[in-house]
Parts: C-alpha cells; structure tokens; sequence
C-alpha cells in the first residue's frame, strides 16, 4: 500500500518502510510528477513531465490542471476524443502506481490518496473512481492538511502542540487547526478556498506585466510567456528582484512589484485564517506553531501574512512539497497496522454542515426548502447524530427526506447529496399524532455518509450509504473507462523517460540553430534506431549519450 499526494499541479507517491516514510522517485530521478496528460503526435498516452513539456508547445494535445474540475461535468477534447476529469486524474493514478512497482518490485493495488479538506461529496467521490480506473483500491482518502500534521507529528513526536497547517497549493487552499498530544492528532477545525493558489499567482503576475507593458503575448506564445513569469515568480521567492524578457525588451521586477500585483489574492488568505481559529474556538495565543505545506507557500508574502496575523514565524522542518506525500505514507503504514505508528491515532473533521430539508410551518401556512443541520462543519468524525422529525399531517404516510451539505439556511443554496423515501408513516386509524421518525447520520473517515431514517411508533428502518451520486460513474462506466485506457498502455517504446526524451529533443531543435541543430539531429538519431531496435542496452547507452546532450539546456527543477 502506498501514499498519493494527487495535486493539482504536480502529484507523489510515497511509501513506509523501515520505520520511514519515504517519497519515490520515477527512472529519472524525479518525485515531482506533473499532473499533466496529452497524446503524442504518433497517438501514444503521456503523462508527467513528457505531458506538461508536450502542452507547452501543443496547448491542445492534453490537459493539466484537471483537479479543479473533479466532480463536475466537464469534458476536455484532445488525441480525437473527449476525456473527462476523472479519467485524466486516472491516467496520472496510473503513473505512480507504475512508480511505486518500478521502486518496490511488486505489485501495489492498494492506496491512501489525499484531497483538499473542503473537496465536496462529489469530488471525493470522483477521486474514488480515477482510482479505479487506475486499478487501485482507495483505503482513505485522507485530507491534505491532516496528512501533513501527520508527517509532521509522526516527526516531530513533540509533546503538546497546537498547530495551524497552512497550505497553499498550485490551485487550493486550505487552512487546518490541530492538537496533537502524546502521538494523537486530532483536527480541530478546517477552512479554505477551492479556487485560490499558486498559479492564481502566476497569472495575476502575468495580467500585470500585460497591463503594465501593453503587451500581450500572441497565442502561440502565449503557454511558453506563462512559464517564463513562473520562473519569474519563483525568482521573487529567493531574490529581491529578478528579469524576464517581455516583447524583445529585458524588464526588471521587484518584489515590492510582484506583492502589489498579487496583493487581492494576498488579502484573500487572511479571512480564511481567522474563520479556521474562530471555528476551533481558540484565539491565536493558543497556538504552538505554524506548518507550511504545499509549492506556493514558499512565497514570503506567505510568512508574512502569517507573521502579521498570528504573530509567529513559520516552520520549515518538513519540505512543503513533500510533507502530505509523506503524511499519506504514514497512513497507508497506519492502515496497514505497520509496527512503528502502532502509537499514532487519527481523528477528523467534516469539512461541511450536512443536515436535510424541512418545512416551517407560519402564520397557518408552510413554507418549504428550510435546511436543518445533524452534523454541524468542523466536528470530528467518525461520528453519529441524530434528530428527530414529525410530519405536517397526522394523515401523511409518507415523506421524501432530502439530504443536503453546506452552510445556508436555505436548501436551495446548498448542494444536494440524494434524498430517500419513507413510508408507512402514519398510525393506526384514529390515531391524531402526526408520525415521527428519528434520522441518523453517520459520517466516517473517507467523508462517506450513512442515513438511517427509523420510524419511531413501528420501528421500521430505512438506510441508504450515498454513494451513487448525481453525475457519479456507474461500474458499467468505471469498466468501460478501463477498456477506453487500455489500447494507450505503455508500448515499451512509449516508457514515459523515451517520451520525456524525445519530447525535449523536439523542444530544443525548435530553439537551436545550425552546427547545435545538427549535432542534435545525430544523437536523436542514434537514440530512434536504438530504440527501433529495441535492444535494451542500446536503447540504455543512446539514451544517456542523449541526456548529457540534453541536460545542460533543462536545468532540473527545484
Ligand atoms: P503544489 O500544488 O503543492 O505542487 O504547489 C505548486 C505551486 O507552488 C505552483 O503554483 C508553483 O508555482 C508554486 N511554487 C513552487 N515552488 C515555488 C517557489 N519556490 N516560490 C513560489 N512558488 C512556488
């Protein structure tokens, strides 16, 4: 069983061993896998660093960024069909279950895969079925910040602490308050926004340069000027001003320039901050420390934001970037029943109020679509509550439970998870008291919720598990997804590093002129007949004649 941090820009896999948690790495040495799919010119599947450099030069051969689109309706086109988000979140699935067999020498069918604490009902679910299709089975899903307070306790194994998590990812972010006494970790509340992050960053720096500059980049051009002002934003994390090259002029920028262009998506994070403590009901005093997990945190906008409001300097013992990778791993050992976290306990929180519709009954009228919460947001799970309800009439026998998640008291603002049918409700003839039923909701670790609807003068039962939700995938569905994927297996030719190679080959002979054009052109060469041949060592010794050639113009990324 492994550990899968499935992020929006980039995804890791990791694995417990020894007492270790410990993130693996693909044949070319990198653990970073961007989360990027696309077809080839030659129709073959790529994933990871082959997909992200093929987008930059063919915008409309694939996609990345999917994760924002879990759980909805979307559909992409690209290599001649449609692809939806989850069969792309599979595909990326699909390449670290590859890595993790490739660094373990066995097969790995089971998971831990982590999701943003305020992923939805929907988008949980979603990321169960990219699982599937990928061909592994999902053990927990696991919140992002709870992973990372969980590599950091397993870690640190510190005495008493309160600690805000803080994570700014390439496209959410979420804020995570938790206690951790003696090895328990328990959260004790959780806030965010789905649509804030890194690269939200990056193309707000973009807009600003255009603005400022009166320039846009033209079309072709245009994914090739994003990656440039990301070099430029991670510039600004490490040195006070940088350069980059904007319609044939060199322009510098500062920091100072980069925190004014940025400054309403700066001013964003605070209010989250504050809800995540205000819910815990603690105030800032209360806290030990402060965790930064994800890319984007690395930003000292970041720490200063979190100097201001809380008073404290962050730590930066765990690598943001790998920190929730390793939390999963600690998972997948504490599912296991691994020896070494033995000692670790787990507790959660429901990221969302979930309750059903009620009517209210005013001035001798009703009126409809009132939400009416069982399980209110931050309180730990596993759990079970119940409430009890009556009918409007004493003649009513039957009613349509409707059940909802979110935060308005309105139902029509919330999002609907299903509804179930009860029936036999009313008692004997005669009888005036209107029925009740008592309604139990049960939520568990993976955010998988239970209704048990019992009615109280008969004792019948009635319980549904929510899991064939609206715009779901049917088994049927799940199947036929495998059969779509199966024709793009990886054709031994097609490995993702000869992809990756051939990829930047082609990326660089469309940059380099004459004498390094031809000098290119031969070592290609020799690499496409060794692979033609399809001797291995050939392919081996072609392969690394054509990364040293390689390697100099593609400086490995931090
Ligand atoms: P994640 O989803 O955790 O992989 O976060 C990736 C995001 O972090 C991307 O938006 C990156 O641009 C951003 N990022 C990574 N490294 C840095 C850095 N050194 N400075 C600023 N942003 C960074």
């Amino acid at each position: 069983m492994v550990g899968i941090d499935l992020g929006t820009t980039n995804s890791l896999v990791a694995h417990f061993t020894e007492g270790e948690a410990e993130v693996l790495a693909n044949e070319s040495g990198e653990t970073l896998i961007p989360s990027a799919v696309a077809v080839s010119e030659d129709g073959a599947l790529l994933v990871g660093r082959a997909a992200k450099d093929r987008l930059i030069t063919a915008p409309d051969s694939g996609r990345a960024f999917f994760k924002r689109d879990m759980g909805t309706p979307t559909n992409y086109r690209f290599g001649g069909r449609s692809w939806s988000p989850v069969e792309c979140s599979a595909v990326v699935l699909r390449e670290m279950k590859r890595i993790a067999e490739l660094r373990l020498g066995k097969p790995v069918d089971k998971a831990v895969i982590t999701v943003p604490a305020y992923f939805l009902d929907q988008q949980r679910q979603a990321t169960v079925e990219a699982a599937q299709i990928a061909g592994l089975k999902v053990e927990r899903l696991l919140n992002e910040p709870t992973a990372a307070a969980l590599a950091y306790g397993y870690r640190e194994n510190s005495d008493l602490n309160t600690l805000l998590v803080f994570d700014l990812g390439g496209g959410t972010f979420d804020v995570t308050l938790l206690e951790s006494f003696e090895g328990v970790v328990e959260v004790k509340a959780s806030a965010g926004e789905s649509r804030l992050g890194g690269e939200d960053y990056t193309e707000m720096l973009m807009n600003w340069l255009c603005r400022k500059y009166q320039w846009s980049p033209p079309v072709s051009e245009r994914l090739r000027f994003r990656a440039e002002v990301e070099q430029l934003k991670r510039a600004m994390t490490t040195s006070d001003r940088a350069m980059i090259r904007l319609a044939g002029n060199d322009i510098e920028v500062t920091r100072k320039d980069f925190g004014e262009a940025t400054y309403e998506l700066t001013q964003r994070l605070r209010p989250v901050v504050r809800r995540c403590i205000r819910d815990a009901q603690l105030t800032k005093k209360h806290l030990d420390g402060v965790l930064l997990v994800g890319g984007a945190s690395r930003m000292p906008i970041v720490s200063a934001v979190l100097l201001d409001e809380l008073d404290l300097e962050p730590n930066r013992t765990v690598d943001p970037d790998r920190v929730v990778a390793l939390g999963a791993a600690v998972q997948a050992a504490l599912c296991a029943r691994n020896e070494a976290v033995k000692d670790l306990v787990l507790t959660d929180v429901c990221p969302h109020s979930l309750g059903v519709e009620v009517s209210k009954v005013m001035a001798n009228q009703v009126h409809d679509g009132y939400f009416s919460p069982i399980i209110d947001r931050n309180t730990t799970v596993p759990l079970s509550r119940s409430e009890r309800f009556n009918t409007l009439h004493p003649d009513q026998d039957e009613i349509h439970l409707k059940v909802y998640q979110g935060e308005s008291r309105l139902t029509r603002e919330n999002q609907r998870i299903g509804e179930i049918r009860v029936k036999g409700l009313k008692h004997r003839a005669g009888q005036k008291d209107p029925g009740v039923v008592e309604v139990r909701f049960s939520y568990d670790m993976n955010g998988i919720l239970e209704v048990e609807v019992t009615i109280l003068h008969n004792g019948q039962k009635v319980s549904e598990v929510f899991e064939q939700r609206p715009g779901t995938m049917s088994k049927e569905d799940i199947r036929e997804a495998i059969a779509r994927l199966q024709p793009l297996k990886t054709h031994p030719r097609d490995t993702p590093q000869n992809r990756a190679r051939l990829e930047r080959a082609g990326r660089l002979w469309a940059d380099v002129r004459g004498a390094e054009r031809d000098a290119l052109t031969m070592v290609v060469d020799t690499f496409e007949r060794a692979l033609a041949s399809q001797d291995p060592a050939r392919i081996r010794e072609a392969g690394e004649e054509l990364d040293s050639f390689l390697n100099p113009y593609f400086p490995p990324e931090e």
